[in-house]
């Protein structure tokens, strides 16, 4: 089965969504099988998010991932990149399919409230960024 990695973003934590988020992901078929919360700082978010280095939202995206603590975890289930991006919706919440995360609870563009992985690539890079291979069974 496919596993990809998911980040409850700031804007959501503060808000006490997480509960409510994982619920969307656990309905949608998909099992958190790794969870922690951590708190980056702006370094660590620039080297998870490197490949936007030269997108004009770069600096405002690095310092609003610091801003305060994520959750990140492992997503795991039949399709589970794709299914956990349909569950996510559009990036902006303005074009984001009614019921999705960010059609229901993302601010703007940049606080969308949820990070997935796009491919099975970058999922195996994002998973070994947040998780050793000690915490995922
Ligand atoms: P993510 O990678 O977080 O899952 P995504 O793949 O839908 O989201 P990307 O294009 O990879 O979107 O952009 C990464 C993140 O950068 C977005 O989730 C958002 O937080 C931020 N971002 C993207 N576009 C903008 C923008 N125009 N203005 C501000 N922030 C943006
Ligand atoms: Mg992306």
């Amino acid at each position: 089965v496919e596993r990809t990695l998911s980040i409850i973003k700031p804007d959501a934590t503060e808000r006490n969504l997480t509960g409510k988020i994982v619920a969307k992901f656990e309905d949608a078929g998909l099992r958190v099988v790794a969870s922690k919360r951590i708190h980056l700082t702006p370094a660590q978010a620039g080297q998870f998010y490197a490949v936007h280095a030269e997108r004009p939202f770069y600096g405002e995206l690095c310092e609003f991932m610091a801003s305060a603590p994520v959750v990140v975890q492992v997503l795991e289930g039949e399709g589970a990149i794709s299914k956990n991006r349909e569950v996510m919706g559009a990036t902006n919440p303005a074009d984001a399919a009614e019921g999705t995360i960010r059609a229901e609870f993302a601010k703007s563009v940049g606080e969308n409230s949820v990070h997935g992985s796009d491919a099975p690539e970058t999922a195996k890079e994002e998973i070994a960024f947040f998780f050793s291979g000690l915490e995922l069974v």
